[in-house]
């Protein structure tokens, strides 16, 4: 049955689940379609935390940070390609946003600081929880309270247009379990993240990507481009894509770039050296695929482990392989012991005369030999991360088409928009960007929805 909301918000991760709670507790009549079973798509996996500037928590802690450096930090890390209103207003709306999330009963009382930014601003939960998964049960508690619906398994095949030949939105058609059905309403925020679990469209992007994992969830397949097709809109960044060589094929957990600068090195199924360890993430992803398997070996010794807390994390999590000594390992990797031993006597004589003349890793870049059992081991390859491009928006997410024209009625927060992280996402900044953006667009559709009644 076809049935009206003020609003209609596809996608239940981080972004639209702010924007509904927004739009809700504004008084307008919401609802969540999310395709999925669960709500949160890839905010479930953000581990990092919030990056946010001047913010109450922060004073309160003592920490010093301004919002230029917050902005500076930002577009240094997008290269500078980033889209600078965008990036101005994640920034200078970001205490704003902590506030509200500490309002609806978040957790986000510890700061940290996160590779690229100059200052502690990274804000996560104190007790040690995720980031993603606390604001995901936070925030779909918070829509739910404020009188928004969440309807699960229920994908948006289409953006209704209307029928008066204006490039505005009418509503969305709903592919449900039991069938199809419309739902009418003059605004619409898109929300349906990312395109890291759609190989075909990354390639498409760009061929280099052939072969490549993901961290990303599986509905992460950027059906947002579809949706948008009828109303011409912009895209930006599209080629922008975040790759990480060191990820754990299956359970898809990111191995921090950390275990090699601190010595680890890097084996292929033969027990072989292929690459400097350092390379770049692009050189280090394209080496590993051209290995047996197109995966690899990140080897470290117990002097590795104690230098590094991540690697305990990895240890608990049970995702290294042990070995009292070289050759055990090897045999529980199934690598020929004698070569493996080889390279690891091979790399301590390097390490010793501060020269790699196989690969060119630089004595600093080499900080201690392998030398102390027990050994560790785990399996790594290249995999997506984040997709930087998407729907063009102005700062108050009202979606452009490619003439630079606001669609009417449609708004984007999230993943699924291009421009906030430029070239490169720093850690911290998607869930700025997904509650920031989120909350307003629910403010703006609410209040476009609203003063149409
Ligand atoms: P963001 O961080 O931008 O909020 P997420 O990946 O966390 O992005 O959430 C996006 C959500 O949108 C996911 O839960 C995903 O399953 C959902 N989604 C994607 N496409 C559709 C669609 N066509 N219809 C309904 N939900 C969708």
């Amino acid at each position: 049955v076809t049935t009206n909301a003020d609003v209609v918000v596809i996608g239940a991760g981080g972004a639209g689940l702010s924007a509904a709670t927004q739009a809700a507790l504004l008084g307008a009549k919401v609802i969540v379609l999310e395709k999925m079973p669960i709500a949160g798509g890839n905010t479930n996996y953000a581990t990092g935390g919030l990056n946010a500037s001047e913010t109450s928590v922060q004073a309160k802690l003592g920490i010093q940070d301004s919002n230029q450096s917050f902005y500076d930090d930002t577009m240094k890390g997008g290269q500078n390609i980033n889209d600078p209103a965008l990036v101005d207003a994640m920034v200078i709306n970001s205490a704003e946003t902590v506030d509200w999330l500490l309002g609806l009963g978040a957790d986000l009382t510890d700061v940290g600081k996160m590779a690229g930014s100059s200052n502690s601003r990274t804000h996560r939960p104190a007790g040690g929880a995720a980031v993603g998964g606390h604001l995901v049960e936070v925030l779909v508690q918070s829509a739910l309270d404020s009188g928004a619906e969440i309807r699960y398994n229920s994908k948006v095949i289409t953006i209704l247009k209307a029928q008066d030949g204006t490039n505005t939105v009418a509503g969305v058609r709903v592919q449900a379990p039991n069938g199809t059905y419309l739902i009418l309403a003059p605004t619409v925020v898109l929300a349906t993240g990312g395109f890291g679990a759609n190989p075909d469209l990354l390639v498409s992007l760009k061929p280099g990507l052939e072969g490549f994992g993901t961290t990303n969830h599986s509905g992460a397949t950027g059906d947002a481009f579809d949706l948008v097709k009828p109303f011409s809109v912009a895209l930006v960044d599209m080629e922008q894509i975040q790759t990480h060589p060191t990820v754990v094929p299956v359970q898809n957990l990111m191995i921090t770039e950390a275990v090699r600068g601190n010595g680890a090195i890097m084996v292929n199924r033969e027990g072989k050296r292929f690459n400097s360890e350092m390379a770049t993430r692009d050189v280090m992803s394209s080496a590993i695929l051209e290995q047996t398997g197109k995966t690899a070996y990140l080897l470290f010794d117990h002097g590795v482990r104690e230098s590094l807390k991540a690697i305990e994390t990895y240890y608990s999590q049970g995702l290294l392989t042990e070995g009292a000594t070289v050759s055990e390992l090897a045999g529980k990797l199934g690598m020929p012991a004698a070569a493996l031993e080889e390279t690891i006597t091979t790399y301590n004589g390097y390490v010793a005369n501060g020269a790699d003349p196989d690969f060119g890793r630089k004595a600093d870049e080499m900080p201690r030999s392998l030398a102390t059992g027990p050994y560790y081991a785990v399996e790594v390859g290249p995999a997506v991360h984040h997709t930087m491009g998407g729907v063009k928006i102005t700062p108050t997410t009202h979606v452009l088409d490619t003439s630079g024209v606001p669609v009417a009625g449609l708004f984007a927060a999230g993943e699924v928009v291009g421009g906030v992280h430029g070239a490169n996402r720093l850690g911290g900044n998607a869930v700025a960007d997904i509650t920031v953006f989120g909350k307003i667009a629910g403010e703006q559709a609410a209040t476009l929805a609203l003063s149409q009644k």
